[in-house]
């Protein structure tokens, strides 16, 4: 037996799923996918060839049959993780991001000089993001290169899907000295070497792991820097990611130090583009969301993480409105939660929160801001096909020819409070599996048509 044919598997039972934004579900319906990872087929009950090809794989020992009370959703996408932040998750939140910067985070990412630390912790990250469903991760590391190769294999070890940058931060104004690039010449040459040590990685010929351009944020790159990386991601064509108008003090440092807002300074360094992912994003304007949408780039909603740091509410629906790819992130530790799920929940209320207003002394109509709610399905999508989209990748929708990234959801499982009865429709599984299901609910995950996390057996 070859191996493609080895690892030929499907998938029978109900899967849940948002393409373009609309909640549908698939019941019992088998999801054949390759060797490749990708999705061949999907049969519905009433297809001749269903009950057929079920019986195939049964008979090859590779169909995977969901029990009552499981189901199949698209593996999350998590749009905005620094790496080396797992061990602050949850501390110092109360900090402004000035503060929190310098007094925690700088010192901690300091501390990947270390390699063995390093790969301590991103071992231990890339487990816990598995079991938490994230199949998708958009990683920040630090500005070792070596740490950040070791991120680079430990994702590629594990089948993740992963996009990483080693961090480039240059200035001496903004950083510290014992954390920065020595100059704007050494951090571009070392984004370099990330990028060529990924694309030659043994194993990555099918572009599991993505290498990104991750100037850290304009304050705390030199123009000469940014100059360099907008040059290198035209040459290369690679991912980039940044931070863009996440609070007060940022998105005003950028108009005060460029003269014009972060999207428009980002665009005149070159570092806009379709590959690029804006973090946050809380102050844009109109003209902003614009220049994004014209050039087809996304952002990156963190919405627990906007509550401690970006003094403002992201405006999910008005950017959506303006046609922007936009999906979820955790950011790793600037939120205090490793789950895209509990961030797809944190992203309805975040949204409730602007509809209604948080000051109750003010009056109502001062207080609100109208249309502004969404509802389950679209925080499920902005986690699954939203995320997808903005990276262009296929991931994200059961499909034909998308990648097989996929988590089997429980609703059994005791220790949890995850309960969908048999009369419960689409729309009340969803907002039950948004709202109520943990970890414990997730049973398995895969990555490619791999199985990368089973709960109980290890991946
Ligand atoms: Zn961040």
């Amino acid at each position: 037996m070859t191996s493609r044919a080895s690892s030929d598997r499907a998938f029978l039972g109900t899967a849940l799923h948002a393409p373009a934004g609309q909640l549908e579900i698939l019941r019992d319906v088998l999801i054949v996918a390759g060797g490749d990872g990708r999705i061949q087929a999907i049969h519905r009950p009433e297809s001749p060839h269903c009950a057929a090809e079920a019986a195939r794989f049964a008979a090859a020992g590779s169909l995977v049959s969901l029990d009552h009370g499981q189901y199949l959703l698209p593996g999350l996408v998590d749009l905005h993780v620094h790496a080396p932040q797992w061990p602050q998750l949850g501390m110092a939140l109360d900090l402004p991001l000035e503060d929190w910067l310098q007094t925690h985070t700088f010192p901690l990412e300091a501390r990947y000089a270390d390699l063995d630390y390093a790969r301590t912790v991103y071992e231990s990250l890339v487990d816990g993001l598995l079991a938490n469903g994230t199949t998708t991760a958009m990683y920040y590391a630090t500005i070792h290169l070596p740490a950040t190769q070791a991120l680079a294999d430990i994702c590629l070890a594990k089948s993740q899907r992963a996009l990483i940058g080693r961090v480039a931060m240059d200035d001496p104004a903004q950083c510290p000295p014992y954390y920065r690039d020595i100059s704007a010449a050494s951090a571009e040459a070392d984004t370099r070497a990330f990028i060529a040590y990924v694309l030659a990685m043994p194993g990555n010929e099918a572009g599991l792991v993505h290498p990104v351009i991750t100037p850290r944020f304009i304050p705390a790159c030199s123009d000469e820097l940014l100059d360099g990386l907008g040059r290198l991601a035209r040459e290369s064509g690679c991912h980039v990611q940044t931070h863009c108008s996440e609070s007060d003090w940022e998105h005003r440092f950028v108009l005060e130090r460029c003269g014009m807002s972060d999207t428009a300074a980002l665009e005149r360094f070159g570092l806009l583009s379709r590959r690029t992912i804006l973090a946050h994003g809380n102050f844009v304007s109109d003209a902003d969301l614009a220049l994004i949408r014209g050039l087809g780039a996304g952002i990156a909603h963190c919405p627990l993480s906007n509550f401690y740091f970006s003094d403002a509410v992201f405006p999910l629906r008005r950017v959506l409105a303006h046609g922007v790819h936009v999906g979820l992130g955790t950011d790793i530790a600037g939120g205090s939660s490793p789950s895209v799920l509990e961030n797809a929940r944190y992203a309805v209320i975040a949204a409730r929160a602007l509809e209604s207003g948080v000051d109750a002394s003010l009056e109502r109509r001062q207080r609100r801001h109208p249309d502004s709610r969404i509802d389950a399905a679209t925080a499920f999508w902005l986690a699954t096909a939203g995320g997808g989209a903005a990276l262009d990748l296929p991931v994200g929708v059961f499909r034909e020819g998308f990648q097989f990234d996929a988590i089997r959801i429980d609703a059994g499982v005791r220790d949890g409070n995850l309960r969908i009865a048999q009369a419960d429709t689409p729309d009340e599984i969803l907002q039950k599996i948004i709202y109520h299901s943990s970890r414990a609910n997730i049973r398995e995950v895969w990555v490619a048509n791999r199985r990368v996390h089973s709960q109980g057996a290890g991946p």
